[in-house]
């Protein structure tokens, strides 16, 4: 009997986790490390760390032309998705990290690192609207094509036009991700006209799939 007791016992303390298992999570939250687990050893500074007043402030204003009512709804909804992923530590991560062919670059950056460009959009100076007052200006028209333009802009007016054959079936995050596309087009960066992996990987597509992807979560 006493045998049993003992062998249950080391089991039991066999089972245990070492005490800094407890601070496996601490990374994902918003608490400074030295919040927690004061007698461990420091763990790894969080790679992105906190994220700045800006990101939470992020706004958005829009002048409308062409639309209907329910159109405006679905791109006010569109809107609040682009400022709640802008808002999150996912979307920063996903910016400082990002990786094509090895580097962690974006294609077509004009010579700015991932970091560099988070805070370009942060600052949301538009090149035809300049000043860092952290708000997309968009002026928006909607236009019928049967072609296969999604949307598109020119570098000297502030207009974004939107074809309603994908507009009007598009999801609010797939219109986020379009509307973030063509605006980072007014903060100056471009990319090729023809397909391929590497224009998937510019500024202006790449960051218009993550604000779509991380989007739809916020549908
Ligand atoms: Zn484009």
């Amino acid at each position: 009997m006493m045998k049993l007791v003992l062998l249950s016992l080391v089991l039991i303390l066999m089972g245990c986790k070492p005490a800094t298992d407890a601070c496996s999570n601490v990374q994902e939250q918003e608490m400074t490390q030295s919040d927690t687990c004061k007698t461990d050893p420091p763990s790894l500074p969080d790679p992105v760390g906190e994220i700045p007043n800006e990101a939470l402030l992020f706004s958005t204003s829009v002048i409308f032309t062409n639309f209907e009512r329910e159109q405006e709804e679905k791109v006010h909804k569109a809107l609040e998705i682009i400022k709640a992923v802008v808002a999150s530590r996912e979307f920063r991560k996903r910016v400082y990290h990002f990786t094509y062919n090895g580097k962690q670059a974006f294609v077509d950056n004009q010579g700015y690192s991932n970091e560099d460009i988070y805070q370009i959009l942060l600052n949301a100076s538009e090149k035809l609207n300049p000043g860092n007052d952290h708000e997309m200006d968009l002026d928006l028209e909607l236009y019928y094509s049967y072609k296969n333009t999604v949307g598109y802009t020119y570098p000297n007016v502030m207009r974004i036009w939107m074809n309603t054959k994908y507009f009007n079936v598009y999801t609010p995050a797939e219109v986020a991700g379009n509307i973030f596309h063509e605006w980072t087009h007014k903060l100056g960066f471009t990319h090729d006209t023809q397909y391929s992996a590497a224009r998937d990987a510019s500024v202006p597509y790449a960051l218009g799939y993550i604000i779509r992807n991380l989007g739809k979560h916020y549908e």
